[in-house]
């Protein structure tokens, strides 16, 4: 069933030189363990709708519900991973994925335990100990995930996650990520200027129009080819 439903949203930032209308009247829906993908032009308001889905900006009208509740900016189970990685160079790969946690006060046993299982289960294991700078740039996206995961979040939402890479290594790292989505059963929204990368990693994709966003379509994607 549907687990985030967003509302007639629209957004207007108020800046000294004017307005700007980044978000116009959007409504979509995104169900339990669907991969929703948010395509559209640079600059076009995708950063915002994510932001307002997190709860970090509020729409200037319109409402947002994940699991039927209202949002209220204080929800801890949604997970945030965004166009660079974030990891801290002077902490080694198990550090970085313990922050989210150590942030929550959550580290223990039992925690712990399952960190290690994730890098283990996405081939991290061997690396747990070595700083981000000896790993490659798609290793270290599925870090960040991983990190973002550690927290067990019920929503996860992903800011251009592979445009920091080259195009080669695009295409295989988020074959890679979308392999541990569908694995961990995630609901996820992603947000990409890059048509081909939606359609090959979404269940759904809503394709936004030039800035004020507009809804142009919205597209169920049925993977047909084996
Ligand atoms: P995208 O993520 O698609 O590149 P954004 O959501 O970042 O688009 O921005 C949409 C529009 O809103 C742009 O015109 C941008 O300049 C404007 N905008 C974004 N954030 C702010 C802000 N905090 N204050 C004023 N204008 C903003
Ligand atoms: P992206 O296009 O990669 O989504 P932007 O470069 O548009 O990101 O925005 C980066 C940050 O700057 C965001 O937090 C956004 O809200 C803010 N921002 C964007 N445009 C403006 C603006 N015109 N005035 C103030 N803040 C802005």
């Amino acid at each position: 069933g549907k687990f985030v439903e967003i509302r007639n949203v629209s957004k207007i930032y108020h800046t000294l030189d004017g307005e700007t209308k980044a978000l116009d009247d959007l409504t979509f829906d995104v169900d339990k363990g669907e991969i929703l993908v948010i395509v559209g032009p640079s600059g076009c308001g995708k950063s915002t709708i994510l932001s307002i889905i997190a709860g970090l900006i509020k729409p200037s009208s319109g409402e947002v519900f994940i699991n039927s509740n209202k949002i209220d900016g204080t929800n801890k189970s949604i997970g945030y991973m965004f166009q660079n990685d974030h990891l801290f160079p002077w902490r080694t790969i198990i550090e970085n994925v313990m922050i989210g946690l150590e942030i929550q006060n959550k580290v223990n046993d039992e925690s712990i335990e399952r960190v290690i299982s994730l890098l283990d289960t996405y081939g991290l294991a061997d690396f747990k100990d070595h700083y981000p700078n000896q790993l490659s740039g798609g290793m270290r996206q599925r870090v960040a995930l991983i990190r973002t995961l550690a927290i067990e979040p019920n929503l996860l939402l992903l800011d251009e996650p592979f445009s920091a890479l080259d195009y080669q290594n695009r295409l295989a790292v988020s074959d890679d990520i979308t392999n541990i989505l569908r694995r961990e059963k995630k609901t996820a929204i992603m947000v990409t200027h890059d048509i081909s990368e939606a359609i090959s990693m979404a269940d759904k994709v809503v394709v936004l129009s030039n800035r004020p966003a507009r809804i142009k379509s919205i597209h169920n994607i049925e993977l047909t080819c084996n």
